[in-house]
Order: structure tokens, then C-alpha cells, then sequence
């Protein structure tokens, strides 16, 4: 009797939750309000142990799991219905070696912790655009944040992984060892196994960098954009930037003249020099006369919070789109600009981000990811209240979207922004190409065999 009790029952060292348990709801309630999901189950592991019996008890009981590392997923997908959830956020521990300029990062850190610990060293390496963004998923489907220019993506930083597969193994995956799973971790976000830790390449930087960001306001049209666009043609390899569309608040920090106004902000870091930054974007900064210029020369870790406040965690309700854009020509800078400016809810941002830099060196099969080529991407951000005002919003994202599509990239998106993932394989096969996906998909059947980890962009294993 005893040992069936054990049998059943999951012995970890962090907590087991069940519903109607103190702390049930608050774990596994995320960043994106509108997703309400119930697991049977909720295990706080605080190491790799724990998460390899928790994947040994989802497996005796033919549980699916799905895994929560910082809860930013719009889509929701750290938390599923009726199945396990493996709860990562009780291991934030980051070690840093300076010396060979790499950190060590658990799998339930945020970018937040990895600057922390890395700039303490004057070091860092790219994350993404928010603090308290997850570590994990993020770099899991590629990673896109100021510092792509010059160092790429976060998983062409990435050196090593410890991964605990569907059959509770604890593995290392690097080039040398697991190849084959070091790649499709590379890109394949969490289909393969939960990720303890991760090893970085850390590079000098700041701790003073350039942050650039003057506000224009929407009327003053499309020629600051076209500006910005050819600005940017031989600078990619030094300045990450996002042109990004929003609406003023009743705030200090604008001329009330711009409250309730539609605005776009040429937002870019210098990845090097923080004075030699300065000079070089100071262009940007005089395109047009100002709503307000928030630039400036500061600690690289301010800039990693500055926008913390615009997404705080569980407050909206939201609908990511992107797609690549494979050219900005004045029609398509026109047709964003017409698109945006009906936008339903005042908290939505829609932005174009540049690639090129250090992201595009990378071959398309070098990385799960897959091609490089594409020179901008376009995201649309839908953020609102009211779960009355749910189809607008999401009927006015979808539009847009489907109206940019003739200017995409090969039909490829962004699979950490792919609203709920409703195109299914097609969008996979187009995003990863053909070739990617076939590889994903026999390494999916070699590690996942029965799909336990399909609370993701799923890859189905090969048949
Ligand atoms: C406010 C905000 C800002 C953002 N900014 C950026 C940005 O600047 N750049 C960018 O590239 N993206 C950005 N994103 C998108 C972000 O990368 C994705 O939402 C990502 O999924 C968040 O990762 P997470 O660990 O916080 O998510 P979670 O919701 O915890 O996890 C998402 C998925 O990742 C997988 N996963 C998580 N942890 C692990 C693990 N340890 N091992 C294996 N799989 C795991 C699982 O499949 C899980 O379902 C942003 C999102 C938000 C909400």
C-alpha cells in the first residue's frame, strides 16, 4: 500500500500544488490576463532532480506537461489544462565566470537576474527588451533584443545546455555533446525538454551605453521613417532599433497638446562606445519637431527596465502577430502608417524592428531557426482591457496582418509574437523552411517521442 502511495504520489523538494492549495492560483496565473488555465498539478521545482521525477510522474500517469520559466508567453503557453505544470520560477540563480566571460543561468531566470550578475562583471549578453522577461522562453525561439546588432540573437550566444528529456534523463547539449538536440534548442523553443540551465557567451559593454529615443508624433508622416530606415542601412551591425507605434497617456512626461495623440519612437542602443553612440544618433534625434526625447547616455541595466512599466505582468489582456518583412519601401512604410493609426485601444504598440548585424552571419542551417536573410520584422502588440473588447482587438490584429502579408518574408513570423499559433504546421514549415522543420520534427521523435511537451509552438514528432 505504501509503495503504491509513493507510487502515486510526487516527492520533489520544492512544493506540490493542487487546486484549492494555498498559492495554486497565483502560480499559475501569467503574464497575458487573458488566460485562465487549471492544472492538475503544479510542481515548484528547485533543481533538476526535482524536475526529472516530475517528468517520470507525468509520464507514469500520462500527464502532458507544459513548463513556465518567466510567464511572458502571450499565447499562454506555460500553463495547460488538466496537465502538469513544472514551475521553473524558484530557479533564478546566475553565476558568472569573468575571467572566461561566461554566466551560467537556471532555467526560471529573467534577463533582470542575467544583467545583474553579468554587468557587475562590466558584462553582457543580448536579452530581451524587458527585465522581467524569461530567460528561457525567450531564447528558446531565437531571443531579439538591443544588442542583435552586434552579437546576434540570445541563442547564438547560447554555448550549452542542461536539459532533462521527456524520459527523465538530465543531459548536457552543446556542439561537442547531444548535437543534435543543441541545435534544435536552437530555435525549437520547448518542444525537446525542460532547460535547467543555460551557458552563455558574455561580451564588455557599458556599464554607460547610448540610448536613443526621440518621439515624433504620428502626423508628422512617413519621411522621419524613411529617414530612420536609410540611417540605419550600414549601421545594423552597431544599433539594434525599434520604430515603435503608440499613444500618448495623460503623463508629465509629455506636453498635455500630445495626450491622446498617436506618436511613433525611433528607440535604438549603440551597442559599443556610449560617446561615440551619441554623435552617431544624434540625426535621428532632429527629424522633426519633438513630442518629447526621452535619449540619453545611460547604466546599460536602466536601459534593460525602460519600458518594465509600459507591460506590467497580469494587468492586460493581449494578441501578439509579427511577420518578417522582406523590404521597407515607402508603399509598405505608407500602408503601416495607414494600418496603425486605427488601432481600437489606446495600450497597443505595433513596431518595426531591424535585423542585419551579427543576426544575419548565422547560416539558415546552422540553427533550428533558421534563415537570416530577413532585413525587418513588423509586430503588432495588441494590449487592452475588458474581455468585451477582446474581438476588436483581436479581429482589428488579425487584419493588419493579413493585409501585411504580401510584403512578408517567405510567409515567416516570429514564433515568440505568433498570436495563438492558429496557422498550425504551415506556420512552422514556412518559419523554420522545410528542411529545418524535417530535422525538427526526427529529433522531436527521438527525445519526445509521445509529444509530452505540446504546450509550445508544437513540433508533432515525425511518424
Ligand atoms: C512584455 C513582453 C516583452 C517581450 N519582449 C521581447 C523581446 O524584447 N524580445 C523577444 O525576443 N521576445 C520578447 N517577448 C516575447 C517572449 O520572448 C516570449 O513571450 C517568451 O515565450 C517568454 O518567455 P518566458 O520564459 O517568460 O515565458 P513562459 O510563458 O514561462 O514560457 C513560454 C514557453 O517557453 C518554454 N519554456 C519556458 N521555460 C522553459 C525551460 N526552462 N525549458 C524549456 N522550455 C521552456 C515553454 O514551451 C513555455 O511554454 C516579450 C514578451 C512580453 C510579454
Amino acid at each position: 500500500m505504501e509503495n503504491l502511495e509513493q507510487e502515486n504520489s510526487l516527492q520533489i523538494t520544492g512544493n506540490v500544488l493542487v487546486p484549492g492549495n494555498d498559492g495554486y492560483d497565483q502560480a499559475r496565473s501569467v503574464w497575458n490576463a487573458m488566460i485562465d488555465r487549471k492544472p492538475a498539478l503544479i510542481a515548484q521545482c528547485k533543481n533538476s532532480q526535482d524536475v526529472a521525477a516530475t517528468l517520470a510522474f507525468a509520464g507514469r500517469h500520462d500527464y502532458p506537461v507544459s513548463i513556465r520559466g518567466g510567464g511572458h508567453n502571450v499565447a499562454g503557453h506555460a500553463v495547460c489544462d488538466d496537465g502538469v505544470m513544472i514551475d521553473l520560477s524558484g530557479m533564478r540563480g546566475v553565476s558568472v565566470d569573468a575571467e572566461k566571460r561566461t554566466a551560467r543561468v537556471a532555467g526560471g531566470a529573467t534577463w533582470r537576474d542575467v544583467d545583474a550578475a553579468s554587468q557587475a562583471h562590466g558584462l553582457a549578453t543580448p536579452g530581451g527588451l524587458i527585465s522581467d522577461t524569461g530567460v528561457a522562453g525567450l531564447t528558446l525561439s531565437g531571443g531579439i533584443g538591443w544588442l542583435r546588432s552586434r552579437h546576434g540573437l540570445c541563442i547564438d550566444n547560447m554555448l550549452s545546455v542542461e536539459i532533462v528529456t521527456a524520459d527523465g534523463q538530465v543531459r548536457r547539449a552543446s556542439e561537442q555533446e547531444n548535437a543534435d538536440l543543441f541545435w534544435a534548442v536552437r530555435g525549437g523553443g520547448g518542444n525537446f525538454g525542460v532547460i535547467t540551465e543555460f551557458e552563455f557567451q558574455l561580451y564588455p559593454l557599458g556599464p554607460e551605453v547610448m540610448f536613443c529615443a526621440p518621439i515624433y508624433a504620428l502626423d508628422c508622416g512617413a519621411e522621419p521613417i524613411r529617414f530612420w530606415r536609410d540611417f540605419l542601412a550600414d549601421k545594423s551591425d552597431r544599433i539594434g532599433s525599434l520604430l515603435e507605434f503608440s499613444t500618448v497617456a495623460e503623463s508629465e512626461d509629455f506636453p498635455p497638446e500630445y495626450w491622446g495623440k498617436q506618436v511613433y519612437t525611433m528607440a535604438a542602443v549603440y551597442a559599443g562606445d556610449a560617446e561615440e553612440g551619441e554623435r552617431v544618433m544624434q540625426p535621428l534625434r532632429e527629424l522633426a519637431p519633438l513630442a518629447t526625447d526621452f535619449s540619453g547616455r545611460m547604466d546599460y541595466r536602466e536601459v534593460q527596465q525602460l519600458f518594465d512599466t509600459l507591460m506590467p505582468a497580469g494587468q492586460f489582456r493581449c494578441y501578439w502577430k509579427s511577420l518578417y518583412l522582406s523590404s521597407l519601401t515607402d508603399a509598405v512604410i505608407d500602408e503601416i502608417l495607414e494600418g496603425v493609426s486605427s488601432v481600437p485601444s489606446p495600450n497597443s504598440l505595433s513596431s518595426i524592428w531591424n535585423f542585419g548585424g551579427a543576426t544575419a552571419q548565422v547560416a539558415a542551417d546552422a540553427t533550428a531557426f533558421g534563415d537570416r536573410s530577413m532585413p525587418w520584422m513588423f509586430s503588432i502588440d495588441s494590449v487592452w482591457e475588458g474581455a468585451e473588447n477582446d474581438a476588436t482587438n483581436i479581429d482589428w490584429t488579425r487584419d493588419l496582418w493579413g493585409r501585411m502579408q504580401r510584403h512578408s518574408h517567405g510567409g515567416r513570423m516570429y514564433l515568440n509574437f505568433p498570436g495563438q499559433g492558429e496557422e498550425g504546421d504551415k506556420l512552422l514549415q514556412d518559419t523554420f523552411g522545410s528542411d529545418n522543420f524535417r530535422k525538427l520534427r526526427e529529433i522531436k521523435a527521438k527525445y519526445d517521442p509521445d509529444n509530452r511537451f505540446r504546450f509550445n509552438q508544437n513540433i508533432r514528432p515525425a511518424a
